[in-house]
């Protein structure tokens, strides 16, 4: 185990070293080298360490270079050294931290990271959590304590009964709500088309005053972070409005929550701690190793009830019982990567991390915008918009830059324009490599 485990370690910085040299995209000879894979199921097993070799030499050439300096792709965060360090640990134990005698390491790293996770993010001290595996599942998971909630107040147990002959609940997002969001709701029977849709600004902020009124179980959707513009649905408004109608307010924050955690960008969160329950990922920007997201929920008893379990052969102890709050049961320790990087940041660290990140973001603009680029929205946050012209061009562009491998950006529509889409998100990331890929963006552009 310990040969193994050292070639391992051998293995994986010799990776990490190489990314700095090496196309942030896969070539496409490494893409071809993914058909050595397709073969039957082996018949004869082999060694370890032949394992490990062949999953490197076949794998580590195909991969995208997230861990590195230069990607800016969707909202993608690179691994905090300690973090990582942490999740090999977490990997070796092997723990299942769904009960506290399961594995009471994994559940205590939970609990005092949630104490951490609240006081920075600014979020009620007495919340519940679950450590989920992205936002995605952070939202649904919130949003199962909304609908527990809200039908609770109006006489009706959802969990014991489901939503046939259930109260109706009015359910209310904007325009720009991530997809994720619709999803979720999809999956809690709550419908992906039935929502009352709020129209939103340029920026894709919902427009307060167009909200539909509201009345009886209801349940409004925030957005903290854009995820092409990085705005922020004007949340003290909308948490007024849904207050006084008795409404939940959900917010997603997968990634923009963490600007509560920087005395310079809480402001734009202004409001955001008024809501019911929150979605966040930790694998975005607390930069831990995929996947870890985080769902809070100020009544954490509701939280509860919509994922409690129960059975005989699961004791309840005077702990918090992990899986009383989670979708799943059986999971691996988050807890771990989550308390390593908030230890090995600080809060001086952390806030840190979201301002140089946010720093990049506008040092992209204005380097681009200086070399004739069109930016499409506030760089408030870290999302930067480019545009190199019409659809067709802008495209092109993104190829070029996309092939020339000094970094990677990707494409996305925003209100009727094809744009770039740049999101500095990584530790690594530093000024040189702004620069660079400035310079690598301005050269496709040039062509
Ligand atoms: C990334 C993102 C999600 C989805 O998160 P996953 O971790 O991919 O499930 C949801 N909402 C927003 C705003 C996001 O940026």
């Amino acid at each position: 185990m310990r040969t193994l485990l050292n070639l391992t370690a051998e293995i994986a910085a010799r990776y990490l070293e190489n990314l700095e040299d090496r196309s942030v995209a896969p070539s496409a000879e490494a893409l071809a080298g993914l058909a050595e894979l397709d073969e039957p199921f082996p018949k004869q097993p082999m060694e370890a360490g032949c394992v490990l070799e062949a999953l490197d030499r076949i794998g580590s050439p195909a991969t995208m270079g997230m861990a590195g300096r230069r990607y800016f792709g969707f909202v993608i965060g690179g691994s905090l050294p300690a973090a990582l360090a942490a999740n090999w640990l977490a990997g070796a134990w092997d723990q299942c931290p769904g009960l506290f005698v399961a594995s009471p390491i994994g559940t205590v790293l939970e609990e005092v990271a949630l104490g951490w996770l609240l006081d920075v993010l600014n979020l009620p001290a007495d919340c519940g959590g679950a450590f989920v595996t992205g936002a995605t599942v952070a939202n649904f998971t919130a949003l199962a304590a909304a609908r527990h909630a809200v039908l609770a107040r109006a006489g009706w147990d959802v969990e014991a009964d489901g939503l046939f002959g259930a109260p109706p609940i009015t359910v209310v997002a904007g325009d720009e709500a991530h997809p994720s969001v619709i999803k979720a709701l999809g999956m809690l029977g709550m419908g992906r088309s039935r929502l009352a849709r709020v129209p939103v600004d340029g920026q894709g902020r919902m427009l307060a005053h167009q909200m539909p009124p509201l009345s009886g179980p209801a349940i409004v959707c925030l957005q903290a972070g854009n995820v092409n513009t990085g705005s922020f649905d004007p949340a003290a408004e909308i948490c007024a409005r849904a207050r006084a109608a008795g409404a939940w307010v959900h917010v997603d924050g997968a990634f923009g929550l963490w600007a509560a955690s920087s005395p310079k960008y809480a402001h734009l969160v202004a409001g955001v701690a008024d809501a019911d329950s929150w979605a966040t990922d930790a694998h975005k920007w607390l930069n831990v190793p995929y996947d870890s997201g985080l769902a809070f929920v100020r009544d954490a008893a509701a939280l509860k009830s919509a994922m409690s379990v129960t059975a005989a052969y699961l004791p309840q102890g005077g702990h918090r019982e992990p899986s009383q709050y989670t979708p799943e049961l059986s999971r691996r320790a988050r807890g771990a990567e989550i308390w390593a990087a908030l230890k090995s940041l600080g809060r001086v660290g952390l806030a840190e991390l979201i301002e140089r990140n946010c720093g990049f973001a506008r040092r992209f603009a204005e380097l681009l915008r200086q070399g004739g680029c069109d930016i499409l929205n506030d760089v408030v946050l870290n999302q930067v918009l480019v545009s190199f012209g019409d659809a067709a061009r802008t495209r092109q562009v993104i190829e070029r830059v996309q092939r020339d491998g000094t970094c990677w950006c990707g494409p996305t529509e925003w209100q009727g324009r094809t744009a770039m889409r740049i999101s500095v998100s990584s530790w690594a990331t530093r000024n040189e490599d702004v620069e660079r890929s400035v310079a690598a963006i301005l050269r496709a552009a040039a062509v």
